[in-house]
């Protein structure tokens, strides 16, 4: 009994003078993060704003089709193409090459709010 006690007593000790003489930030992210593979649990929703910015990027390739042709991978700036597709609500998204597709896949709400668009 004295015996177990004494471990977790250790134990506890370890355990908070190892926190304490940790200086970094509690929510440093996991060395080993979920795998590219793994379907993601929690996607940005599509908003309003989302939207907006498709209309935009759709308008960006000469046509108003709901089809973003240009590569927003590649902050459109260059041609995306039908083989790497992304659909979004009522946009098909063109890539122009698998990582661009693979960016916005995994949250394409998030990757499409950061997407910045010249006028
Ligand atoms: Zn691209």
């Amino acid at each position: 009994m004295s015996k177990l006690f004494a471990y977790v007593a250790a134990a506890a000790f370890l355990f908070f003078s190892a926190c304490t003489a940790e200086s970094k930030p509690v929510e440093a992210p996991a060395p080993n993060a979920e795998p590219s593979a793994a379907a993601p649990t929690s996607l940005s929703p599509i908003t309003e704003e989302t939207l907006a910015k498709l209309a935009k990027a759709d308008a960006k390739d000469g046509n108003v089709d709901k089809v973003v042709h240009r590569c927003a991978g590649c902050a459109l700036g260059m041609d995306g193409e039908a083989k790497w597709p992304l659909q979004v609500q009522d946009y098909s998204m063109h890539f122009c090459k698998q990582a661009c597709l693979d960016r916005y896949a995994k949250d394409p709400a998030q990757a499409i709010a950061a997407l910045k668009i010249k006028d």
